[in-house]
């Protein structure tokens, strides 16, 4: 049975919230204050957190940011305003999914199914691929199963990125954005063309291996396990 952590001040959704989750099978505990979050983290386990951003003590976004320095565990963001969404969305905080109230109990039993499913298949594929490469930042070098490639910078820099974050689809402009300091300098073309070269280095060291995956209309992800084309 999954654990699912509510954070919530409004009692009355708390509990509808948690009502719902326990009828689909989750075992559930409800904090109200902000304060209360990090150190119930650190003493106990939960599956999912379903995080309201507006919380007396401590507010979601401050939780959120501090949990991502010492935890993975999956986070479902609450927010009372859907224009907040964008905003949360541009601060990259690592939060898996996002709700705005007032929501359908239904819909929010689901989207933790999903969110659960989603890292479930991905937890999967990791153990399965236990290939780990090792990056040398001083001297641009991949390694892998004894055998090494030297990357330029960008080819590195594009590795790095997309290798810390496995599953991960990055768009070539969050690419471009995070390597290039000033982007005018390139374009999209330019992201393709390395990431083709880096392609054929990783491949010199790994034969046979896919390991990053371009995604029709979206961009890149590294994947150990993915099949070509998928
Ligand atoms: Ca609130």
């Amino acid at each position: 049975m999954s654990h699912i952590l509510i954070v919530e001040d409004e009692l009355k959704l708390a509990r509808l919230q948690a009502d719902y989750l326990q009828n689909a099978g989750f075992g559930t505990d409800c904090l109200s204050n902000g304060l209360e979050v990090l150190p119930w983290l650190k003493a106990n386990h939960t599956d999912l957190i379903l995080l309201d951003l507006m919380l007396p003590g401590r507010d979601g976004l401050d939780i959120c940011r501090e949990l991502r320095s010492f935890s993975a565990v999956p986070i479902i963001m609450v927010t009372a305003r859907i224009e907040e969404i964008d905003r949360l969305l541009g601060l990259e905080l690592g939060a898996d999914d996002y709700i705005c109230k007032p929501f359908s109990p239904r819909e929010m039993v689901a989207r933790v199914k999903a969110v659960l499913r989603r890292l479930q298949t991905q937890t999967v594929d990791a153990a399965v691929g236990a290939l780990k490469l090792k990056l040398d930042p001083h001297s641009f070098r991949v390694s892998a199963e004894g055998r090494e490639a030297e990357l330029t910078l960008v080819e590195f820099q594009l590795l790095q990125v997309l290798y810390q974050q496995p599953g991960r689809i990055f768009s070539r402009s969050k690419l471009m954005d995070l390597i290039y300091q000033d982007q005018r300098i390139v374009s999209d073309r330019t992201i393709d063309s390395h990431i083709k070269k880096l392609r054929k280095k990783l491949a010199d060291i790994l034969p046979g291996q896919e390991l990053v995956h371009s995604v029709y209309g979206a961009g890149y992800r590294y994947d150990p396990q993915d099949k070509v084309g998928d």
